[in-house]
């Protein structure tokens, strides 16, 4: 079967792309800029990608730009969004309009082509948890939670707010056009790196092990592979429907810097949050729609692990 994959290059979409070789996939890989070989040459190197790897210029916001790759294919990932979790200059260029224009440009793509099947969206945790309703360590999360434009605006999280409107604006055209969509909804994600630039959801681990004090936040985390296949299992399972989150645990950073210190304690990690305020508490994150996925969750020390044995391997880090 020939299945499209947007914005390839990225580290989740690259190892679905890389899964979906091993299964014997024909994948169409889209890139925004396939002559940069930071961005293409790791998914050339991947088994089978000799053979069954096909490579397509698209961008977010071009009209019409995915139509060729994907006409013809049977299922579509759209993982292509801009990440950035940090301070932007203009929130409506930089992240609201690739994510909300780009997704209904690659939706209506998928429309047009009546070859395809289904399509697995990669929306975010970020889509979910932003309500008026309180996130405190008794409060479990389920699929049913979808975050409010108006909170993400108010706290100024604009990339949540790109991946909430995307993902309503989604639902909303997949309902009107009878498109078959299952959206996948991950916490931050970690573990190893394909591509060779650090990418922002692990950026996090490398200051903590660099020595930087940790953020006083709470976040879900769950494993890039995990992730990759829950995606993949959305696609391939007939009765896969509508939101799944996937997170393996909420811990507080200072949690995930003490796991950090455990794992490497020869390194200067320290134990010293970055303000004085009380700790942002965790919550739950419901696995039940996850583990009809089949999804076995990676444990976060193991995917912690092997997010910073991927760092030595690629001398982003010099122990
Ligand atoms: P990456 O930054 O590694 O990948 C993002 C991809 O989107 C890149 O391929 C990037 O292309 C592409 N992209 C961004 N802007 C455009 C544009 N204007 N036109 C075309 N392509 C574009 O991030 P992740 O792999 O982490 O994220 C992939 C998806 O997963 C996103 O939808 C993200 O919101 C979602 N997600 C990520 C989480 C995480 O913790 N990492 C958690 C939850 C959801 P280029 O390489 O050319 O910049």
């Amino acid at each position: 079967k020939v299945v499209c994959v947007t914005g390839a290059s990225g580290f989740i979409a690259s190892w679905i792309v890389k899964l979906l070789l091993q299964r014997g996939y024909t994948v169409r890989a889209t890139l925004r800029d396939p002559g940069n070989p930071k961005k293409v040459e790791h998914l050339l190197k991947l088994e089978g990608a000799k053979e069954r790897l096909q490579i397509f210029k698209a961008d977010l916001l071009e009209d019409g730009s995915f139509d060729s790759a994907i006409d013809g294919c049977d299922g579509v990932f759209h993982t292509a969004s801009p990440v950035s979790l940090r301070v932007v200059n203009d929130p409506q260029a930089e992240l609201l309009d690739p994510a909300v224009k780009g997704t209904l440009n690659v939706l209506q793509s998928c429309a047009k082509s009546p070859s395809v099947k289904r399509v697995v969206l990669t929306s975010s945790i970020s889509a979910v948890v932003f309500t008026d309703r309180p996130l405190t360590p008794d409060v479990v999360v389920d699929e049913t939670w979808f975050s409010d434009p108006d909170v993400c605006s108010k706290l100024e999280r604009w990339y949540s707010l790109s991946k909430t409107l995307a993902e309503d604006a989604a639902w909303k055209f997949a309902n009107k056009n009878g498109i078959d969509m299952v959206s996948i909804l991950p916490a931050m994600v970690a573990g190893p790196l394909l591509q060779p630039e650090v990418n922002e959801s692990v950026q996090p681990i490398l200051s903590i092990i660099n020595g930087a004090p940790f953020q006083n936040n709470a976040f879900g985390w769950v494993n890039v592979k995990d992730v990759a296949i829950a995606h993949i299992q959305a696609y391939e399972i007939p009765t896969a429907t509508g939101r799944y989150l996937i997170v393996e645990r909420v811990v507080h950073y200072s949690e995930l810097a003490r796991i950090l210190r455990d794992l490497y304690p020869t390194l200067q990690i320290k134990d010293k949050c970055e303000d004085d305020k009380p700790f942002v508490p965790t919550y739950q994150v419901s696995k039940e729609k996850a583990k009809s996925l089949g999804i076995e969750f990676t444990p976060l020390e193991v995917t912690l692990k092997e997010t910073v044995e991927s760092f030595r391997e690629k001398k982003i880090v010099n122990f």
